[in-house]
């Protein structure tokens, strides 16, 4: 059967070591670092949230490489969150936190670009969060590194600089609910597939970008993740 308008193109994330991981589904776990929720205005550990964002809101940035976003319409207060990302590999619902390593195809580093001004305003009008969160261009990724490479990756820094200079450091073993556990609440809501993304939240020191800065974030054993504002 023929198309009657084009396709929408594919979401390919390249593999470290060849290859390439196929896009499905953009899950994102809201205030899942102490401090961070701290500083969003909560406190104590919730059950973890969830929110998500449209494959094509990807930008694929390759090893070495410095990655562009526009500085998106509406906002005034572009924020940077920077965030560990686990690819999934294997699908299944009800998956137990003891079980979900064997569910994860690798880990990447990401950020989860957000229009505060506007996820603030939603916020308060006990609206979705969408404008704020799912918008063009609003979700950076570096390249997957394999499970296998890395084995779990439960422990090392996660920091983001701005034009060199720190905004946020911690440690990824300081998430609320780790990875295991997120795997664990998010598919006892959603059938996880292969091709799902997770952006597993962000630590304390969000913070205002605007054109011409340049985001440097790291996640200790995987590539880093340059990408500017224009
Ligand atoms: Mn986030």
């Amino acid at each position: 059967m023929s198309l009657v308008v084009p396709a929408p193109a594919p979401v390919h994330v390249p593999v470290v070591g060849g290859g390439a991981f196929p896009v499905r589904r953009v899950y994102c776990v809201g205030r899942n670092y102490a401090e961070h929720a701290q500083e969003m205005g909560f406190t104590g550990r919730e059950p973890p949230f969830f929110f998500l964002k449209p494959a094509d809101n990807i930008v694929v940035v390759p090893e070495g490489e410095t990655g562009a976003i526009d500085y998106p319409p509406l906002t005034k207060n572009l924020h940077h969150e920077i965030e560990l990302v686990v690819a999934i590999g294997s699908g299944g619902r009800d998956i137990r936190a003891a079980d979900a390593q064997a569910h994860v195809f690798g880990y990447a580093v990401g950020l989860d670009m957000t229009r505060r001004d506007l996820q603030g305003e939603m916020k308060k009008q006990g609206r979705p969060w969408e404008i704020g969160k799912a918008f063009d261009q609003s979700a950076p990724i570096g390249p997957i590194v394999p499970a296998t490479t890395t084995g779990p990756l439960t422990s090392g820094a996660i920091t983001l600089a701005v034009n060199g200079q720190p905004r946020q450091a911690s440690d990824v073993k300081e998430l609320i609910w780790n990875v295991g556990e997120i795997i664990e609440h998010l598919s006892a809501a959603w059938r996880l597939e292969p091709g799902d993304l997770i952006y597993t939240g962000t630590p304390a020191g969000v913070a205002a970008v605007v054109p011409g800065d340049v985001m440097e974030g790291h996640v200790a054993g995987l590539p880093a993740l340059r990408v500017a504002v224009r």
